[in-house]
């Protein structure tokens, strides 16, 4: 067996296909575009930088809490089969004694609601890199960081 368990969670984007990210420096909220898996526009990247502050972080530190609640939430399902599946392999291999699973086992890992998204904030093109652009909230427009290389420019 893979040791390995991927559970896919399906964040929202809005309605021009942006997703919501939080600056893990600044704790504010911004969005970026969500480009397609190979999208041959998208920029290579191992870090962004904060659009509204210009710190850079690592690609997998922008979660908001919502999101972060949500993905936890949504992995309750696959683990309790996991664990399902296991107990059942354990008793497999014993002679003279039947394992009956259990249908209502469960961890009780609350399932959370499904995020939704608005269509809030305000869109903007970095002139250095117009393939990636950004939702910032409206008073943050004079002073923006591109998510790329972190080039300050104003909407
Ligand atoms: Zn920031
Ligand atoms: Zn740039």
């Amino acid at each position: 067996m893979d040791d390995e368990i991927r559970i896919p969670v399906s964040l929202p984007l809005d309605s021009d296909g942006f997703l919501r990210r939080e600056c893990p420096t600044c704790e504010r909220e911004f969005k970026w575009f969500s480009h397609d898996e190979g999208d041959a526009n998208a920029e290579p990247a191992t870090q962004y930088f904060c659009p509204l502050c210009g710190e850079p972080s690592g690609l997998d530190s922008w979660w908001t809490p919502a999101q972060l609640e949500y993905g936890y939430g949504s992995a309750g399902d696959t683990i309790d089969q996991v664990i399902k599946d296991s107990m059942a392999d354990v008793f497999k291999g014993m002679k003279g004694f039947t394992y009956k699973p259990n249908p209502s086992f469960s961890l009780d890992i609350e399932t959370p609601d499904p995020l939704t998204e608005p269509d809030d904030m305000v869109m903007v093109e970095p002139p250095c890199h117009s393939n990636e652009p950004l939702k910032v909230p409206e008073e943050a427009t004079r002073h923006i960081f591109c998510l790329v290389c972190g080039t300050a420019f104003s909407a």
